[in-house]
C-alpha cells in the first residue's frame, strides 16, 4: 500500500479567514486532504507573538478559523486539525532550534522582514516575533511535514526550516529530522480590496467569509479599479485592477471575462457593470459558506480541536523523543518517568 505523503498547513487565528485564503490555501486543502495526510495547524502561539495582550481574542479567533474550515468541506475525519499551543513538544523543538540560528539571519527573512514594517515594529519588535520562523520550523518538523502548502509568504519559512533540520542533522550527527518542499498555491497571493498589498487579516483589506450580503456588496463597490478610468467611455486598465483579479479568480466562465476584459481596455464599460457581476459571483459562492458557519456548534468545534489536538500530540511526541535522543539528552529511562 502506497503510503500518503504529510503535509502541514496552517493559519494565524488572528481573525476570520478571507478570500486570499479560500483561494490561496482553503480549496487546496479539501482536495489534498483526499491524496495526502493533511494536518492543519491553528497557529495561535504564533498569533500571540503580535497579540499577546489579546490571548482571549485569539482563542476566540481559533474557534472561528476551525469554523471555516468545517464550512468549506474540511473533513476532521480525514484531516487533522491542531491548536499548537497543545502540542508541547513544539515549544520545547523550538527552544532547541534556537540555538541553531542567528538573530541576523532571522532579521534577513523576508516576510518577517515586510510583516515588521507593516505592523510599525521596528523599535518595539518582541523576541517571539522574530522568532516565529523557528518556531514555524518546529511546528514542521513535529510532524514530520514533508510538504508545507500555503501562499508564497511561507518560501522562507520553508528555506530557514530545511536550513535548521540541515544543521541540527549535522551537529547532532542524524538524520531524525527531514526537509520539507513547499506546495504553493495555484493563487499564492490574492491582493486586497486596496489594491495595494496581498487580502491580509490584519491590515482590514478582505473579504471575510462570514461577511454579511450587506458587507460584502459594500466591500466589492469600494474596490480599486483603474483610476483613470473616469467616464465609462475612457478606456480602462485590466492589470492591476482588483475587480479583474477577483473576477480571473472566483468568476468560473473565462469567455464572460475576456469579453469583459476586451471591451474594459476599448472603452464603454462602466466600473458598476463590473461590480454587480463580481457582486453575484461572491454572494453565490460565500452563502452556503455563510450558512454552514452558522449551524456548527461551539461544542462540535472543541471537539474537533480536541480529537486532532490528541491524534497530532501522539505523532509529535515520538519526534521530540527521537530529537532528545540524538542529542543525547535522554537522562532517564522513559518507563521511570513517562
Ligand atoms: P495575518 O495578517 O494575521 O498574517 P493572513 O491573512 O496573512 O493573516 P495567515 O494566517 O498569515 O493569514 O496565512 C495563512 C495561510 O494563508 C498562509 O499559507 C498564507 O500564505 C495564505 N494566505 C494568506 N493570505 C493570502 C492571500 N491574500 N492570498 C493567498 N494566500 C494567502
Ligand atoms: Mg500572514
Amino acid at each position: 500500500m502506497e503510503t500518503k505523503k504529510l503535509i502541514l498547513t496552517g493559519d494565524r487565528p488572528t481573525g476570520n479567514l478571507h478570500l486570499g485564503h479560500y483561494v490561496g490555501v482553503l480549496r487546496s486543502r479539501v482536495e489534498q486532504q483526499y491524496t495526502h495526510n493533511q494536518y492543519i495547524l491553528v497557529a495561535d502561539v504564533q498569533a500571540l507573538t503580535d497579540y499577546y495582550e489579546t490571548p482571549e481574542m485569539v482563542v476566540e479567533n481559533s474557534l472561528e478559523v476551525v469554523k471555516d474550515y468545517l464550512a468549506v468541506g474540511i473533513d476532521p475525519q480525514i484531516s487533522t486539525i491542531l491548536i499548537q499551543s497543545q502540542i508541547p513538544a513544539i515549544a520545547e523543538l523550538t527552544i532547541y532550534y534556537m540555538n541553531l540560528v542567528s538573530v541576523a539571519r532571522l532579521e534577513r527573512n523576508p516576510t518577517v522582514k515586510s510583516e515588521i514594517m507593516q505592523k510599525g515594529l521596528e523599535k518595539t519588535l518582541p523576541v517571539g516575533f522574530l522568532n516565529y520562523p523557528v518556531s514555524q520550523a518546529a511546528d514542521i518538523t513535529a510532524f514530520g511535514g514533508e510538504l508545507v502548502s500555503g501562499g508564497e509568504d511561507q518560501i522562507p519559512m520553508i528555506e530557514q526550516t530545511n536550513e535548521i533540520v540541515r544543521k541540527f542533522n549535522r551537529i547532532y550527527k542524524t538524520d531524525c529530522l527531514k526537509e520539507a518542499s513547499i506546495y504553493l498555491s495555484k493563487i499564492p497571493r490574492l491582493v486586497g480590496i486596496d489594491g495595494k498589498s496581498k487580502a491580509s487579516k490584519s491590515q482590514n483589506n478582505a473579504i471575510f467569509l462570514s461577511d454579511s450580503p450587506e458587507v460584502i456588496k459594500e466591500k466589492v463597490f469600494t474596490m480599486f479599479t483603474d483610476p483613470d478610468h473616469i467616464k465609462v467611455g475612457d478606456p480602462g486598465r485590466v492589470e492591476g485592477n482588483v475587480v479583474f483579479t477577483y473576477l480571473d479568480a472566483f468568476h468560473d466562465d473565462r469567455d464572460e471575462i475576456s469579453s469583459l476584459a476586451a471591451k474594459y481596455r476599448k472603452g464603454g464599460l462602466g466600473d458598476t457593470v463590473l461590480k454587480s457581476l463580481l457582486n453575484d459571483v461572491l454572494q453565490k459562492l460565500l452563502q452556503p459558506i455563510r450558512e454552514k458557519r452558522y449551524l456548527l456548534t461551539r461544542k462540535q468545534i472543541l471537539d474537533v480541536c480536541y480529537d486532532g489536538t490528541l491524534r497530532a500530540r501522539r505523532v509529535s511526541d515520538i519526534v521530540l523523543a527521537n530529537v532528545r535522543s540524538a542529542m543525547g539528552i535522554d537522562f532517564f529511562d522513559k518507563t521511570k518517568i513517562n
